[in-house]
């Protein structure tokens, strides 16, 4: 563990640590008039109305969009002059969300990645490689803060070129990685035409991955051809950046959610009322120690839920919650049926023959929509396979198109998973 007294803090120990926390953070966003307003709003007179833990219910949620209205710097609750960096995502509308650190913010953010990587195994003069891109968006720097924090030696490609990625793991006898999950077919594929038959990276133990949802499926196709072990790790730009929130342990039974650092919550999307631990919902973040941008009640749009609060087997006592199942905002809803595209791809990979490759395309046209889901696959695999099995998991039958191996278009970052057209 890198802070076992963090780490191992014990329920009541950690119930003074958040209500302290809560109380810090109010009187803190009190001095800035985009938070105080809404908080007055909300009929919060002062910082001291709030006493318990309980009254966290009665503050108001944070959203995307606040943050986009307090572009670029209105929700700093510090003076300029104490702002060291700052991390931004774009997003699809526009006004991108801006997160601004303190020197004691980067610490927190390095603290929290250095606890992440302790969890997967990796320790001091490990080599790691930060697949990240390092500029605006957060991953890179990151990486490069939890690295510093914890001793690893950083290996900074940022992303892209395969084929160097390839050669500095070798090279450099790189032990774990951080990449997007939807990166990791490329290393494959390029792993398996290397001249001589398929190669390997021998050094290469652990890979961690952000920011997109897989499934166990996916998990397990990566681990058995790089022969590494997997780590879903989770944090935002609006929580502070990559592995604020926290990650899975060696016990991989849910993400461990830094509680010393963050309350978190679960809520009915549609009415906002707090969810009871099992329900899955929309997870909801407060910070307890971050000072330039606080987040109170800020709202995810993830779906999730709470699986336990009992200490787990490797001794750590933070919450863990669920891997995460969608974005409220990717739920398809298709003649009537609701769905993720995990969901699709966890199907699709339990198909033999089936490859990592697939598009969910959404056709509307009279307001009917049809699916037709591409994959790529070996030869035996037919459409009528793809879609039958589609229609046992996800209780639609969608068209199933198969593809060739490299036939489907590919990204470097972000795959682009579903296409939205209007035939109209
Ligand atoms: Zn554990």
């Amino acid at each position: 563990m890198f802070n076992p007294t963090a780490e191992t803090m014990s329920r009541d120990e950690l119930a003074k640590a958040q209500l302290d926390g809560l109380k810090t953070t109010l009187r803190r966003v009190w001095g800035n008039p985009f938070y105080r307003t809404r908080l007055e709003k909300a009929g919060i007179g002062s910082p001291e109305d709030v006493k318990s833990l309980d009254d966290l219910r009665r503050l108001p949620f944070l959203t995307k969009d606040d943050f986009r209205e307090a572009y670029p710097l209105a929700m700093s609750c510090v003076p300029r002059e104490e702002l060291l960096e700052f991390h931004m995502s774009s997003g699809s509308t526009g006004t991108p969300v801006v997160m601004a650190y303190t020197k004691n913010d980067l610490n927190q953010w390095a603290e929290c990645m250095a606890r992440c990587f302790a969890m997967a195994g990796l320790s001091k003069g490990d080599a790691f490689q930060i697949m990240p891109t390092f500029g605006l968006f957060n991953g890179g720097f990151g990486c490069y803060h939890g690295c510093r924090k914890a001793d690893l030696f950083c290996v900074p490609a940022s992303s892209g070129n395969t084929e160097r990625q390839i050669r500095l793991m070798r090279d450099f006898g790189v032990k774990g990685f951080c990449s997007v999950v939807s990166y990791v077919p490329r290393i494959i594929e390029k792993l398996d035409a290397e001249p001589g038959g398929p190669g390997d990276i021998p050094s290469l133990k652990v890979g961690i991955f952000g920011s997109e949802t897989f499934s166990d499926e996916m998990r397990r196709r990566i681990e058995n051809r790089l022969h590494i072990e997997c780590f879903d790790i989770y944090g935002m730009t609006e929580t502070g950046g990559i592995g604020t929130t926290g990650q899975d342990c060696k016990c991989h039974c849910g993400i461990q959610v830094f509680e010393d650092q963050y309350i978190t919550e679960v809520i009915n999307p549609a009415t906002g009322e707090v969810l009871p631990d099992g329900e899955f919902g929309e997870l909801v973040f407060t910070s307890l120690t971050r000072e330039a941008m606080p987040i109170i009640r800020y709202r995810t749009h993830d779906v999730c839920r709470i699986l336990s609060r009992e200490k787990c087997n490797c001794g750590r006592t933070s919450l863990r919650i669920d891997r995460i199942t969608g974005r409220t905002d990717d739920m398809l809803i298709v003649k009537g049926v609701n769905f993720y595209p995990r969901q699709v791809e966890q199907a699709l990979m339990e198909i033999p023959g089936v490859k990592d490759e697939f598009q969910i395309i959404l056709e509307t046209k009279g307001g009917i929509t049809e699916v037709t889901v591409n994959v790529e696959a070996e030869g035996g695999v037919t459409g009528h396979t793809v879609a039958k099995h589609l229609r046992e998991r996800l209780g639609f039958l969608p068209k199933g198109d198969v593809f060739p191996v490299g036939a489907l278009p590919r990204s470097e970052g972000k795959a682009k998973r579903v296409i939205k057209r209007n035939l109209d």
